[in-house]
């Protein structure tokens, strides 16, 4: 497994999981459960979770999946969390860190993330961030969906330096972010975490991505995911319960697309001309 570097130390797998949907409905909470630790069978090590996905339901999956699961260490997990935009004032922040952990299972969260930009000043959420840091319920704190005026206020708070990640859209249909998020982000030795990589699987269709699929003997899918993967200082986390996806997506770190492939790509989906909004899902 490939890793990135976080800029406090330690280490960022390239490739994780999504838990968005996941813990909606009861019926479908085992087969969640057994996904993602067929998932850390096979190696995966970031889970990547929030308080909004099925209100706190995904995080029970999450906490369900690792608890007396004996294929992993928790130290050697990556979970992620993200708080809300409306818990964002400091004792939002506690409180919902607090919940986060008790349906996690555990007694930290590897990285707490802002899920975007609400109406909270950035230096009380960062404070709220901060405390959670030094009592150690955090190890590590982020942004989500952020564009570059969003890094540049957070970062110019004080410590707001100490920013482990910008999670954002990012995969073929949306390459909006490599005209100045990513650069950006580089510049600051910041790892982007792609989220739906896949574009929620909408991208199964594009002929482009079939055509490079064959070339390889693989999916569309897994095409679009190597993409991302190939791309420097990017995390990708595909959501995925079937198993067969899971080892598919697996298998895509070893796609080497070339240059011909890249060129396929770049003229189906163009990279960008100049700035745009940041999309959101
Ligand atoms: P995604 O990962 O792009 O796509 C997930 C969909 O693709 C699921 O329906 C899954 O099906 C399917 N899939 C996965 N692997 C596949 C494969 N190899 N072949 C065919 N289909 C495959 O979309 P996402 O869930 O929106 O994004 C990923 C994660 O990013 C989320 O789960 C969440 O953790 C995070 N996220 C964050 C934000 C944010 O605002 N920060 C927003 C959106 C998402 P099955 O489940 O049936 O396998």
């Amino acid at each position: 497994m490939r890793t990135i570097k976080l800029p406090g130390g330690g280490l960022l797998p390239q490739l994780g999981i999504g838990t968005w949907y996941m813990g909606d409905a009861a019926s479908q909470f085992e087969p969640e459960v057994g996904a993602l630790r067929y998932a850390m069978e096979r190696g995966i090590r970031l889970i990547d979770t929030a308080e909004m996905y099925a209100n706190g339901g995904a995080e029970r999956v999450v906490g369900a999946a690792i608890k007396g699961f004996n294929g992993v260490q928790r130290e050697d997990l990556i979970l992620v969390s993200k708080v809300l935009p409306n818990h964002g004032h400091f004792d939002g922040v506690m409180e919902a860190c607090n919940n986060s952990l008790r349906r996690l299972g555990t007694d930290y969260i590897d990285l707490y993330l802002l899920h975007w930009r609400g109406s909270t000043p950035f230096q009380e959420t960062l404070d709220a961030f901060e405390t959670l840091r030094s009592s150690g319920k955090i190890r590590h704190f982020g942004v989500s969906n952020f564009d570059l005026s969003d890094i540049n206020e957070w970062s110019q708070c004080p410590g707001g330096n100490a920013l482990a990640t910008n999670q954002v859209l990012y995969n073929l249909s949306r390459r909006g972010v490599e005209w100045d998020v990513l650069p950006n982000c580089k510049k600051r030795g910041v790892p982007v975490m792609a989220y739906s990589p896949l574009e929620q699987g909408r991208l199964k269709d594009a002929p482009a991505l079939s055509q490079v699929a064959e070339r390889h003997g693989v999916t569309p899918l897994q095409v679009a995911l190597a993409w991302v993967l190939a791309q420097d200082n990017v995390v990708a986390i595909p959501k995925a319960v079937d198993h067969a996806h899971i080892e598919q997506n697996i298998a895509a770190q070893n796609i080497a697309l070339d240059r011909a492939d890249h060129a396929l790509l770049d003229t189906a989906f163009p990279p960008p001309k100049g700035p745009s909004r940041l999309e959101m899902l």
